[in-house]
């Protein structure tokens, strides 16, 4: 039997049923603590007994304590589907956490109260990131219904704390587990476009800066007897701009090809006109190329500091507030070319390899070793009031992931 002619048709028959299991999970709000919620533990039980029902049993967990949740643990969840071959394992990852609905006046209906409007489901977290997760759930039962043998053991994991830095989630398995190796690959189906069409494969460095400039407060009208921050501040802003010239290289695999390095935030100094700053606080968004070397950059940062507190008498202190950085994955490596393949099959397109500005969990296993795509094709509707996601999508995705198995 043709494999794509089979899938297709067993996925198309489970439409119905993919479409309860986003109504069940939207209705179980699974928000982390630092969002106000109680973490995933429902939604997690919910979806075990989905898995068990599937015949995706038996699950493992690799849970994170977390005191500030009533089960005092944050679950992430691993089910497999035993491959040909003992060494690597083909892993989809998604996350149960959704983000807090925000303005209630801004959604038309109920956010945790599914809405079907068409090809559209619309609620809190169908596509952020349920779309993925319910396809990766119904390609894997699928696979195993049509007892098609994966070449490569598939392993599905659901994890928890995506939307709030991932130490409960992704960061916990990794360090705790050994589940997942530099044998490994993963599809990270968390990010991407309308037509599918694009498939990430490396993330600029990130790292945010926290300036501290401090002179010497005085009377706005004596300002010989003070040192202005606010002044040497605006200057070391102006002179860190010299970082885009000093680092200047480009790869035109990311959009913009070049590293950036923003001044953003700023926080309030005196809250009167007739006060002289004697403290000045603001921050830096840099992205970097990978190529570059986040010490370098930091050495150079260190070099202009130098020179504003020599030119005006303050000092200038540095703190990282962020720092993140992760090797891309080749866009030759084997699993670019199977997700590029498959979803050529299944939607037509030709998708092309792309870096991005940084910031998906996809970065946490590429650190750790494991070649890794990030893709899906999506609304791009996430976070967003009246979030939805298309069936035909969710669908469509479902078979380039049993196809990805399968392959
Ligand atoms: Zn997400």
């Amino acid at each position: 039997m043709d494999a794509i002619k089979g899938l297709r048709s067993a996925i198309n028959s489970k439409r119905d049923e993919m479409i309860e299991l986003q109504r069940a999970l939207t209705a179980v709000p699974a928000l982390g603590p630092q969002n106000g919620g109680e973490g995933e533990w429902k939604k997690a039980k919910l979806l075990i007994t989905w898995l068990d029902r599937l015949g995706l049993g038996p699950h493992e967990l690799a849970s994170a304590p977390d005191p500030r949740v009533p089960e005092g643990e944050r679950p992430n969840i691993i089910v497999t589907l035993p491959g040909q071959e003992k060494q690597g394992t083909f892993w989809i990852m998604t996350h149960m956490d959704i983000v807090p609905p925000g303005e209630a006046r801004l959604w038309e209906s109920d956010p945790y109260t599914m809405v079907i409007n068409g090809d559209r489901l619309i609620g809190r977290g169908v596509e952020d990131n349920q779309q993925s997760l319910v396809a990766s759930v119904f390609a894997a039962a699928c696979v195993k219904a049509l007892g098609l043998r994966p070449r490569r053991t598939v392993g599905l994991l659901f994890v928890s704390d995506e939307e709030t830095g991932s130490v409960h989630g992704v960061q916990h398995v990794l360090k705790t587990t050994r589940l997942l190796g530099s044998h490994d690959l993963a599809l990270v189906p968390d990010s991407g476009s309308p037509q599918g069409d694009e498939i990430e494969v490396a993330e600029k460095s990130i790292m945010w800066l926290k300036f501290t400039v401090t002179g010497k407060q005085c009377h706005a009208s004596t300002p010989e007897k003070g040192i202005n921050a606010f002044e040497a501040g605006s200057h070391l802003v102006v002179r860190l701009g010299g970082l885009r010239e000093r680092f200047a290289a480009t790869d035109r695999l990311f959009s913009p090809p070049t590293s950036t390095f923003v001044p953003t935030r700023k926080e309030t100094n005196v809250p009167n006109v007739n006060t002289l700053p004697g403290e000045d606080i603001f921050y830096l968004d840099s992205r970097v190329l990978p190529r570059e070397d986040l010490e370098q950059v930091m050495q150079e940062v260190g070099g202009i500091c130098a020179g504003v507190e020599r030119d005006f008498g303050v000092r200038v202190q540095v703190e990282v507030v962020q720092k993140s950085s992760s090797p891309p994955t080749s866009p030759d490596a084997p699993i670019v070319a199977t997700v590029r393949n498959a979803i050529r099959q299944v939607y037509g397109v030709e998708a092309s390899t792309i870096g991005i500005g940084g910031g998906t969990v996809g970065a946490y296993l590429r650190a750790a070793g494991i070649p890794t795509v990030v893709w899906s094709r999506i609304e791009e509707t996430a976070h967003q009031p009246n979030e939805y996601c298309l069936v035909s999508n969710m669908l469509g995705d479902a078979l380039v992931m049993a196809l990805a198995m399968v392959r």
